[in-house]
């Protein structure tokens, strides 16, 4: 199920709000509404998320973010469209069913957390629970465990002038997972702290979501931080969404130039992941196969390198053709002599930029394993600058290897 849907979903400001949607459709522009004072903040947005997300809207200041999450959980109302939270849409809820929807439903992170200063770090995670009137030791054991799971455990009775500006982030954040919510809106939540601390932020959120597989609609005007974090991104200018992609769909196929500029600064190396740019393994050797097999299997798909795989597809290391032919010559029965067992693999979702030094020290491609280290892919030295060079705009990475390009994979042995 979808989490939150917006269905040509309009905020418009000032008199004749209605007015202004209905010329907006008729293809007034924001330019020509805002002339007459009228601001379009939100113009025709339709987009889903889906459960269990971290959903980033990426724009510059002024595109219309804060109003579109403020419509999500009923702090404004859409002046047109849908906007639904779990089947229930929002514009039609009274007061009570809306003050209801933010208690059980969705909890939202500002930037600028207020804190009661005067109160304790402990009170301050506790403080929704103790305006919905929870019982005081449902408040502090929820409290304490929201603050646990943001690495404050035991800072429960200090003072918040006594944590630092990234602390006290997460004592926000604390409050709004005490609330038990499944969905957490973050407006900008990490945008006034330091590099290092924000990215020790962003680390953390993205080891919560997977712990506690929140849906995170989550909002940000810097697009690095869009792309390390979201599994997909909607892209804002001036009121109107004009595309929604993975962080790679949006690098490596801009929907206009408008986000073909934008991406050109973004660092590609921390954004693509080894999954993204590996290429699928022409074959995988069994590890009890023979030589001569391998050898043959090297002849069919012209290859001089293979990855040897376990029953469970595991990795054992890989096998050259020098090695082979040595092997068949010799009458070897087994692979033992000839396999590789050095080779370096790397996890499907590592990023590039990490993958960098580890392929300079490695002339042979990279083997590419997904959580239970089986091999799902390879990584090419080639392949890897390939896709460092390329900019937005252009289209999929030419084959880099000179491999078939069909995904058909001969799986050998290993039965
Ligand atoms: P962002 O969060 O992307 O910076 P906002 O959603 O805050 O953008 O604002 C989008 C546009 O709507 C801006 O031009 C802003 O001035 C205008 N705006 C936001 N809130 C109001 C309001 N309550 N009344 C009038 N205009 C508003
Ligand atoms: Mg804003």
């Amino acid at each position: 199920m979808n989490a939150i849907v917006a269905r040509e979903t309009y905020k418009v400001f000032g008199k004749r709000a209605d007015r202004g949607v209905a010329r907006l459709r008729e293809g007034a522009t924001r330019e020509e509404l805002r002339a007459d004072g009228i601001t379009a903040a939100v113009i025709d947005a339709s987009f889903e998320v889906r459960e269990g997300e971290i959903f980033v809207v990426m724009g510059l200041s002024g595109s219309g973010k804060s109003t579109l999450i403020r419509m999500v959980n009923g702090l404004l109302e859409p002046t047109a469209g849908e906007l639904l939270v779990y089947g229930e849409d929002v514009v039609t809820m009274n007061q009570q069913q809306l003050r209801r929807m933010r208690r059980e439903k969705v909890s939202m992170v500002f930037q600028h957390f207020a804190l009661f200063p005067h109160r304790t770090v402990g009170e301050n995670a506790a403080y929704g629970l103790a305006v919905q009137g929870t019982a005081k030791d449902e408040q502090e054991r929820r409290a304490k465990e929201a603050l646990r799971l943001v690495g404050l455990k035991g800072w429960e009775d200090s003072l918040p002038g006594q944590l630092s500006g990234g602390m006290r982030q997460r004592v926000g954040l604390a409050r709004a997972l005490a609330a038990g919510t499944d969905i957490l809106l973050m407006d900008e939540a990490f945008s006034a702290l330091d590099p290092l601390i924000k990215r020790e932020m962003q680390d953390q959120l993205i080891e919560l979501q997977h712990k506690l597989g929140k849906t995170i609609l989550f909002i940000t005007h810097d697009l690095n931080e869009a792309m390390r974090l979201g599994d997909r991104i909607a892209m804002m200018r001036d009121g109107r969404i004009v595309q929604v992609g993975t962080a790679e769909q949006i690098l490596n196929n801009p929907a206009n130039e408008f986000v073909a500029q934008f991406v050109l600064d973004v660092d590609r190396t921390r954004v693509l992941t080894a999954g993204a740019v590996m290429t699928p393994p022409v074959a995988l050797v069994g590890s009890e196969q023979g030589p001569r097999s391998v050898q043959k299997l090297m002849s069919d798909h012209q290859t001089a390198r293979l990855f040897v795989v376990d029953r469970e597809k595991r990795l054992c290391g890989a096998v050259d053709e020098e090695a082979i032919v040595r092997a068949v010559r010799d009458g070897d029965e087994t692979l033992d002599g000839a396999l590789d067992d050095q080779v370096v693999s790397v996890p499907e979702n590592a990023r590039l930029s990490d993958l960098l030094a580890l392929s300079a020290d490695t002339p042979k491609a990279l083997a590419v394993v997904d959580d239970e280290r089986r091999v799902v892919g390879v990584l090419a030295r080639v392949t890897l600058l390939n896709a460092l060079s390329r900019r937005g705009g252009e289209s999929r990475a030419p084959e880099t290897q000179n491999l078939p390009t069909d995904h058909a994979r001969a799986e050998v042995g290993a039965r």
